[in-house]
């Protein structure tokens, strides 16, 4: 029944990561949208006329009648989730969280903040103790937790079973990402299509410092970051959705592996631990959990982005040419839906976590 759902707001409802929140709340068990907020060039119409809706579902009729709000309005809602341009996202998530709201983000600002989780729930779902101490910092229940950047998610995820079994030492990882990740008004037309542009402001700095945090522990009130060092090339390429990588890694005792392991042992070890990969979310059956989070696909040519971005309704991260790297120890290919997995529907599994440990 709607009237027992958690009430929440969506900030920057009507932009690239906006839409998709409002389409991925529609019908949600636990959650129901009642606030939607942007910027003052939206604020005051009803939602359907102030977004430009790209999504290939109709907009949810409640959510199309309601008035978007301007931001730093009292809101009903005390969960948020975050969407904003990261312009204006880092003060207004402060300001809610201060005022004793959950909120649940997908900008840059907080990411890598010594008491904020940056979560990825399959990985580092006990990060969310540092809860506790970020409440004790703003003096309140409130509290940010955020999610990855969107190539972020599918390396970190990628690299997750490789880190547990054998730690990583280095790493080098290209992408190419969909212009989706650009956000609404993104890359224009003129400048993307029959080409490749070879750089992403700021992406591969997150690329090089978010998947240590992730894979990092929560230790006695800090974060330790795992140890590998990145090196990371970005593009944006005229896909619409789904960020692709390659990926060549050498692992922490490399040397000493090879000489115990054939490099056959080695990637059919690895291919069992992508098979087998699951978290709290799937042992707690929360709502948006995808039953594999890692796929890896066997036929030579995959994944591709138009063919497997929406595996586990985008919240499967897909993984193919697992093979040795001549360089490192292994190379392979991964691709993640960069506005589900890599965006809206990572922050409503975060949410979803949170309410599962009474965190809400
Ligand atoms: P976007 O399409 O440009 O949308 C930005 C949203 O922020 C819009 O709703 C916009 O409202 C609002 N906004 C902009 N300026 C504002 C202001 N001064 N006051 C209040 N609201 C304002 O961007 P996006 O791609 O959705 O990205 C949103 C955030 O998520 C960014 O921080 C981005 O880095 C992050 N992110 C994006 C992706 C992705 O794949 N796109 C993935 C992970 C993380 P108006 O429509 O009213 O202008």
């Amino acid at each position: 029944m709607s009237m027992s759902k958690i009430p929440v707001a969506v900030l920057g409802a009507t932009g690239s990561v906006g839409q998709r929140f409002v389409q991925l709340l529609e019908g949600h068990p636990w959650f129901r949208l009642a606030e939607v907020v942007a910027s003052e060039r939206s604020a005051g119409k009803p939602y359907r006329t102030a977004a430009d809706w790209r999504l290939e579902t109709p907009i949810p009729n409640e959510t199309g009648d309601l008035k978007v709000m301007d931001l730093g309005a009292e809101l009903e809602s005390t969960l948020i989730f975050s969407g904003l341009d990261s312009s204006v996202a880092g003060e207004a998530e402060d300001t809610y969280a201060n005022r004793g709201c959950a909120v649940v983000s997908n900008s840059k600002n907080h990411r890598m903040d010594d008491d904020v989780p940056l979560l990825i729930p399959e990985i580092n779902a006990d990060h969310i103790d540092a809860i506790e101490q970020q409440r004790k910092r703003r003096g309140g229940k409130g509290y940010i937790v955020t999610n990855p950047n969107c190539s972020t998610v599918g390396l970190a995820m990628a690299l997750a079973p490789f880190e547990r079994q054998h730690g990583i030492d280095t790493l080098h990882v290209t992408t190419m990402q969909a212009i989706s990740g650009a956000g609404y008004a993104g890359v224009a037309s003129y400048a993307i299509l029959d080409n490749v542009i070879p750089y992403i402001s700021g992406e591969e700095e997150k690329i090089e410092s978010e998947p240590q945090k992730i894979l990092g522990r929560w230790d006695n009130g800090h974060f330790v970051p795992a140890e590998f060092r990145t090196s990371a090339q970005t593009n944006r390429v005229p896909t619409i959705d789904g960020h692709l990588m390659t990926i060549s890694l050498g692992f922490r005792n490399g040397k000493d592996l090879r000489r115990t392991f054939t490099l056959d042992q080695l990637i059919a070890d690895a291919r069992s631990a992508i098979d087998n990969f699951e978290g709290e979310p799937q042992r707690l059956k929360l709502p948006s959990a995808p039953e594999h989070p890692l796929q890896y696909l066997k036929e030579l040519d995959r994944p591709q982005p138009r063919l497997d971005r929406d595996r586990g309704h985008g919240m499967t991260v897909s993984i193919g040419r697992l093979r040795p790297c001549p360089l490192l120890d292994l190379r392979m290919v991964a691709l993640v839906h960069n506005t589900i997995r890599g965006a809206a529907g990572a922050a409503i599994l975060n949410a979803e976590l949170l309410k599962a440990k009474g965190l809400l």
